[in-house]
């Protein structure tokens, strides 16, 4: 064999993966605000020219027109909500873990204001008060909902009426230096007010970080607290991206009945939008002349092929379109490394290439499209290591080398024409019992001839540790276009020979990383939807309380400005596209 495998570029960084460490450093000074810089940049989308506020009085006023500016720009959009929401229970050695889960998808109408009553109806529980009235909260729907009342500190009345502002100190987050404010409601200003801290970044005054709750406590009801990061994504803004929730204590004689941990991930800013005038300069496009249709017709295997090809592509591009694919990046190079590396050790020589993406959910699932093997975010995000992933690739893999993709019954357009909120009822890619087993089979055999074949310990690990918690994660554990990774009761059934060589799972021992936490490998930009891996360093796993299966942490992204995060991206694409798959 002249042809060996690359090495993926996956990071196996034990332990670390899950967090970023806190890049804060805090630089506490004197309490009048001194003016750093008035830049505008994007004038264009950023209408108006910031002041050079010289005191802390208006740099108040700064940061409320900011904000409001923020609700006027975002009125228009539509992004795709999910949240994932872990309740907890005490354990006497891994402390809080989850006792059940609950998962939401949605679409955010950002053009729609809740009013804050709704949160304040009496006999709501938590959950439902979190998701903004939502009733059907278990279910996956696409609805416009009420979640804007977090994104935001107060939709209808953030201004000096209604709140005091009290000026802490400055802070870097991230490369980005920050004026930090506590904000109070003023005695008397309405209910469910926020009351907390927020953090403004020090050129335009734009909100970076809200971190606080809502007041006064209802008397049947609770407000939860939470901790919601922007990014600077677009000129001028700061686009909310991230939710932290958490509630509960489980100290010594603590009295809370409900514990909680949930984060909420908001992308797909750019998805709904008026791109007419874009079509028309497509349609230029159509004037080129085919040339590869000059050699020869295609034969009827060739059609077939050809037909198929159109197929999965429609499907990928509508799945890209509803928000729920990123566009081919860096992360598919790493996944295709790794699906290389098995197919070349095993001569596989396929009659289409194939191709990795990363669906932007978190509940652990993968699904094969014609020649297009699909795998969720959360499952990237929470395998030890490169050789668990090959195994959960080889199991799709599997079906396209057994022939198990063919349908091309999406060749057709006009099944490509339903709303974005029906796509899950629209599309499915769920194999037979045989047809699963089958794949199994394949697997198994492909991996032992591949660079994985010594190293499959981790995988049958990880899926042991599934097992383990798989009663408690239905939520998590449910696939929507795929195959579950479990049965109805919670036992594995995808790869499950791989457990029965694996080692014992022992909580004790720290360098036994079965399972990481989500969240800790791949990052999303919620405007264009683009996923990349987390660099994070290495951070060493010091009690077994640290290694937290599956679990839901806090965000810390590091946070940059738009030009140095533009910069990096633009090169990123450029490498993209000279490594284009096919
Ligand atoms: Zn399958």
């Amino acid at each position: 064999m002249t042809r060996w495998m690359t090495t993926a570029l996956l990071v196996i960084s034990f332990g670390a993966a899950a967090q970023q460490s806190p890049q804060a450093a805090s630089a506490p000074q004197s309490a009048s605000v001194q003016p750093v810089s008035t830049n505008t940049p994007g004038a264009a989308v950023a209408p108006q020219a910031a002041r050079t506020p010289v005191s802390a009085d208006q740099v108040i006023d700064q940061i409320i027109e900011r904000e409001h500016a923020l609700i006027t720009f975002l009125s228009t959009r539509k992004p795709i909500v999910e949240t994932y929401l872990q309740n907890l229970a005490p354990d006497t050695k891994l402390g809080a873990i989850p006792k059940e889960d609950h998962y939401f998808l949605g679409r955010l109408d950002m053009a729609q204001s809740i009013e804050r009553r709704d949160f304040l109806a009496s006999q709501a529980s938590l959950q439902k008060l979190m998701l903004g009235g939502v009733s059907k909260l278990f279910r996956i729907q696409y609805e416009p909902m009420g979640f804007s009342w977090m994104v935001f500190a107060d939709r209808q009345n953030f201004d000096r009426a209604h709140y005091d502002f009290k000026y802490v100190r400055r802070e870097f987050l991230g490369e980005v230096r920050c004026v930090v404010f506590d904000v109070k409601p003023k005695s008397g200003a309405g209910k469910g007010m926020f009351e907390g801290r927020i953090w403004a970044e020090d050129q335009d005054f734009n909100i970076v970080r809200l971190n606080g709750t809502y007041v006064p406590r209802p008397r049947n009801a609770e407000f939860f607290h939470m901790d919601s990061w922007r990014l600077n994504l677009v000129p001028g803004y700061w686009l909310p991206a991230y939710i932290y929730s958490e509630e509960g204590d489980f100290s010594y004689g603590s009295k809370d009945k409900l514990a909680f941990k949930a984060q909420s991930r908001i992308w797909g800013y750019e998805l709904v939008k008026n791109n007419r005038e874009d079509e028309l300069t497509d349609l230029k496009v159509e004037a080129v002349k085919d040339e590869s249709a000059v050699a020869q017709d295609a034969s009827p295997l060739e059609a077939q092929r050809e037909w198929q090809q159109q197929a999965e592509d429609n499907v990928v591009e509508r799945l890209q379109e509803a928000g729920l694919l990123a566009p081919s990046g860096e992360v598919d190079k790493v996944l295709q490394t790794v699906v290389n590396n098995i197919e070349i050790t095993n001569n596989l020589d396929l009659p289409r290439g194939v191709r990795c993406r990363v669906m932007l959910t978190s509940p652990l699932e993968t699904f094969s499209v014609g020649n297009t093997i699909v795998i969720s975010r959360g499952l990237i995000d929470t395998l030890p290591d490169e050789a668990s992933l090959a195994a959960v690739l080889s199991h799709e893999l599997g079906h396209i080398v057994l022939g198990h993709n063919l349908g091309s019954k999406f060749a057709f357009n006009d099944r490509m024409l339903f709303t974005d909120e029906s796509t899950y009822q629209n599309f499915g890619f769920k194999h037979n019992p045989d047809e699963e087993a089958a794949a199994d089979a394949k697997a198994l055999d492909m991996l032992s001839k591949s660079p994985y074949g010594q190293k499959l310990s981790s995988a049958g690990l990880y899926l042991k540790q599934l097992q383990v918690r798989a009663p408690v994660l239905a939520a998590l554990l449910t696939a929507h276009l795929g195959n579950n990774f479990t049965d109805s009761k919670g036992q594995v059934i995808r790869l499950s020979a791989l457990m029965k060589s694996a080692p014992n799972l022992d909580d004790e021992k720290l360098d036994q990383l079965a399972a990481l936490p989500l969240g800790g490998r791949v990052k999303l930009d919620p405007w264009e939807d683009r996923v990349e891996m987390i660099k994070a360093a290495p951070m060493a796993i010091t009690n077994v309380r640290d290694k937290m299966p599956f679990e839901l942490t806090p965000f810390f992204p590091r946070l940059t400005r738009l030009s140095s995060a533009a910069e990096k991206r633009s090169a990123s694409e450029t490498m993209a596209q000279g490594a284009a798959p096919r």
